[in-house]
C-alpha cells in the first residue's frame, strides 16, 4: 500500500492574510519532520501569502472550492489557472458547507474535480451524510451516490491523485466526533464503492481522510484505523498548538 497520509486544515472563512502569515508562520516549524503530507486550505485572499510562506516547506497550500469553467463572466468564482498560478497545490470540492449553503451539487462536484486534475490541483473530494440519513440508514447509499457521481469522468490513472474525505456533517463543528469505528467503517465502505468503480489496485492508491471534530486528543485514534489515511480538520487547524499534535499523531 503506498497511499499518503495526509493531515489537512480547513481554514473556512477564518483569518485575513496578516493573520493566516502569523498561523502558518507558526504551523511551519511544527510541520518540519512531519512523515505526512499536511496542507493548510485558506480563504481565497489568504493563498497568496500562503504560498509565498509555506514555499520551501513541508506545507501545501490548498483553496477551498474552484469553478470549473476556465474563465468567463462568473462573477465571484475563481479558476484553477489562478489557483495554478500561485502555486496551489490542493482543492477541497464539495464541502457540506458549499453544498448546504451555496447549492452545490453531486454534479457540479463533479466537474470541478475534472476541472482541477486537468489543471494539476489535487482534489479532495468531501462526501458524509446528515444525522437525518444516518438515522435513516440510507448513510452508505448517499455517500456512494456521492462518490459514483463526482468520479464518474475521472480515469483510473487519475484517481491515485483524488483524495476523499469521509466527513458526517453531524461532527462537523460540532464537537462531536464520529467514533473510530464509525467512522472506520464508512471510511472502509468508501473504498469498497471506489474498488467497484475502478479495481483493488485503484482503492488501496487513494487516501481517505476523516473529519469531523478531529482534534489532539482523538486524532491518534482515528487515524489508527485501517482505512482512515489522515484527517480534514477545521476548528483545530486554527491553533498551531493543536494542529501541531495531529500532525505529530500521524506520525
Ligand atoms: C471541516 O470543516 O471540514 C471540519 C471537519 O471541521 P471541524 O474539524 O471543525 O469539525
Amino acid at each position: 500500500m503506498s497511499r499518503k497520509t495526509i493531515i489537512a486544515g480547513n481554514w473556512k472563512m477564518n483569518k485575513t492574510p496578516k493573520e493566516a502569515e502569523a498561523l502558518l508562520g507558526e504551523v511551519l516549524p511544527k510541520a518540519a519532520g512531519a512523515a505526512c503530507e499536511v496542507v493548510v486550505c485558506t480563504p481565497y485572499v489568504d493563498l497568496p501569502t500562503a504560498c509565498r510562506v509555506a514555499a520551501g516547506s513541508k506545507v501545501k497550500v490548498g483553496a477551498q472550492n474552484v469553478h470549473f469553467e476556465a474563465s468567463g463572466a462568473f462573477t465571484g468564482e475563481i479558476s484553477t489557472g489562478m489557483l495554478n498560478e500561485l502555486g496551489v497545490a490542493y482543492v477541497i470540492i464539495g464541502h457540506s458547507e458549499r453544498r448546504e449553503y451555496f447549492a452545490e451539487t453531486d454534479e457540479t462536484v463533479s466537474k470541478k474535480i475534472g476541472a482541477a486534475l486537468a489543471a494539476g490541483i489535487l482534489p479532495i473530494l468531501c462526501v458524509g451524510e446528515s444525522l437525518e440519513q444516518r438515522e435513516q440508514n440510507v448513510t452508505s447509499e448517499h455517500i456512494r451516490t456521492q462518490i459514483k457521481v463526482a468520479l464518474r469522468n475521472v480515469s483510473a490513472a487519475d484517481m491515485p491523485k483524488v483524495v476523499i474525505a469521509y466527513e458526517p456533517i453531524w461532527a462537523i463543528g460540532t464537537g462531536k466526533t464520529a467514533t473510530s469505528a464509525q467512522a472506520q467503517e464508512v471510511c472502509q465502505m468508501v473504498r469498497e464503492t471506489v474498488k467497484e468503480c475502478f479495481d483493488a489496485a485503484v482503492a488501496d492508491s487513494v487516501s481517505i481522510l476523516y473529519g469531523g471534530s478531529m482534534n489532539a486528543k482523538n486524532a491518534a485514534e482515528l487515524l489508527a484505523q485501517p482505512d482512515i489515511d489522515g484527517g480534514l480538520i477545521g476548528g483545530a487547524s486554527l491553533k498551531a498548538e493543536d494542529f501541531g499534535k495531529i500532525i505529530a499523531a500521524a506520525g
